[in-house]
């Protein structure tokens, strides 16, 4: 029996700490609508108690050398995978994922970045610029504290994808959940206290929106990474702004998968699956707009629809299910909402549509064929699962309706013409992209979006950049030659 009542609600200082002045936040099971949990939304002086200890906690693991810190983010990462399946239970208590996935692309990729990223920390360094007899050193500084906000769909991947990086170059965290999702962040932060990691170094504390506010405008706060929409995006940037604070940002998307009429269809039928219904479709960089060329449009239509009858929508504890509710009632009724929108403006409804009758927020997977691209459904993002079909008859003009959207997170194409792939790769206007695949994130190769979809990224060596600063260090070796 999984206990889904955490200690207490926050994590500070290397211990479950708890105010219960706070709002309560109750943690709802999506695949029952059952209460499994309640914490309690973060006061000021827990916000307070969380940002001394990250501060003191900074400044002593600052000290360390990477090797040592790299040590300790491998000991967690391994601890995790030990533990992967009672995080995975966790992981689908709090979002309503079925277990046939969190075992495999929660902990797993929290695990990875610890992994990957203790893995650099001993090899973080700065550069030497010779110039003639003088010479500049770089020297690859921690920025300090970090704040770390989570959305809802992969609360322990996002706090490892954000906290791996950050400890990694030397900073401290403060995690704040999204309070969909309060619970997983807790057992990350346990983890990596019980890995050796000073008291305080990665605090988790919970709350709505405006606990996330609060120390996104605190003068201790060095640099604020978000993954959330682009809305809560631009207050935070704005906000972040004020204090010339660094930033992550990892926001929505409605991005564009082309499928060519030379494309097996089988792999591109399964990349559209992966990039529509993973998840229940509650997946950022998720391709929702498929753009089929013309021939292929029915055949495409057909074989879906044939494999999506092979989904086994139900209990997401039971391994044997691949499909699950909504991370909460709201957000089903978002995407409900967006269903009828796609029928009352004229969208062909070829598979599912409805909820699913049973306990809990599931909606049916769902098709919509003859899509234009002023719909609704195809301007904004659902975060359902939800697919929208689109012909097109040639190259060219895919390529300006794939890039007409305020967003720029992720863009694939399916191709048996590599040439083709590569040329319209180059067109996309997205940070993350495929060819004859679609929503691999491996944490080695960097993530993140272009346009309205973020500034940084995350994962990869060019995380470090994001979570570290350079300090120059210009040495003359001879006389100073002033003016007067
Ligand atoms: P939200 O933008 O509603 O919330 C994101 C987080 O920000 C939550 O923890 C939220 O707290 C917090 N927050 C809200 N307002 C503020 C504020 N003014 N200051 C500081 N923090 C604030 O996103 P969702 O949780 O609904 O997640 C869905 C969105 O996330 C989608 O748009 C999706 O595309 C995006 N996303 C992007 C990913 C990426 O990597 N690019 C990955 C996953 C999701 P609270 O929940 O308490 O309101």
């Amino acid at each position: 029996m999984t206990e889904t009542q955490p200690k207490a609600s926050h994590f500070i200082d290397g211990a479950y700490v708890e105010d219960t002045a706070g709002t309560p936040i109750p943690v709802i099971y999506p695949a029952t609508g059952q209460q499994i949990a309640l914490v309690h939304s973060a006061t000021d002086a827990i916000v307070e108690r969380a940002l001394i200890s990250a501060k003191r906690a900074q400044k002593e693991w600052a000290t360390w050398t990477g090797t040592e810190r790299g040590r300790v983010l491998k000991r967690a990462a391994q601890i995790m995978r030990e533990r992967n399946r009672a995080l995975s239970i966790l992981e689908t208590y709090d979002t309503g994922k079925p277990l046939s996935e969190t075992l495999y692309v929660d902990a797993t990729s929290s695990a990875d970045a610890l992994e990957y990223f203790g893995g650099l920390a001993g090899a973080l360094t700065g550069e030497h610029i010779p110039l003639g007899q003088d010479f500049v050193y770089t020297v690859r500084e921690p920025l300090g504290v970090c704040v770390g906000i989570g959305a809802w769909n992969y609360p322990t991947q996002i706090a490892g994808w954000k906290g791996a990086p950050a400890l990694a170059c030397g900073n401290a965290m403060i995690f704040k959940p999204s309070e969909t999702t309060p619970l997983c962040a807790l057992k990350v932060a346990e983890i990596l206290y019980e890995a050796g990691a000073p008291a305080g170094l990665f605090n988790v504390v919970q709350g709505l929106g405006d606990v996330g506010a609060k120390l996104v405008s605190d003068c201790r706060v060095d640099k604020v990474s978000l993954t959330g929409s682009v809305p809560t995006g631009r207050k935070v940037y704005a906000a972040a702004a004020d204090g010339m604070k660094h930033v992550t940002m990892e926001l929505g998307g409605k991005s564009p998968l082309i499928i060519f009429d030379d494309a097996d269809l089988e792999n591109a039928v399964g990349g559209a699956i992966l990039g529509n219904f993973y998840s229940s479709g509650q997946v950022c960089s998720n391709g929702t707009r498929v753009f089929v060329q013309e021939a292929m449009v029915e055949p495409f239509l057909r074989r879906l629809c044939e494999r999506l009858d092979n989904a086994v929508i139900g209990d997401p504890m039971d391994e044997a299910t691949t499909f699950g509710p909504m991370v909460s009632e709201n957000q089903m009724t978002i995407v409900e909402g967006f269903i009828a929108k796609g029928q009352a403006e004229g969208a062909r409804l070829v598979y599912g549509g409805g909820r699913v009758a049973r306990e809990g927020f599931f909606v049916q997977p769902t098709v919509f064929a003859d899509v234009t691209d002023d719909m609704t459904i195809a301007r904004d993002e659902i975060f359902g699962p939800v697919l929208s079909v689109l012909s097109f008859k040639t190259e060219e003009e895919v390529m300006a309706r794939a890039n007409d959207t305020q967003f720029g997170l992720a863009a694939g194409v399916f191709t048996a013409d590599l040439t083709r792939a590569h040329r319209v790769v180059a067109g996309f206007e997205a940070g993350t992209c495929y060819i004859n695949t679609y929503n691999d994130a491996p944490v080695e190769a960097p993530f993140g979006g272009s346009k309205m979809s973020g500034v940084g990224r995350e994962n990869s060596k060019a995380a470090i950049e994001h979570y570290s600063q350079l300090k120059s260090v210009y040495v003359r070796m001879g006389d100073v030659e002033a003016p007067f």
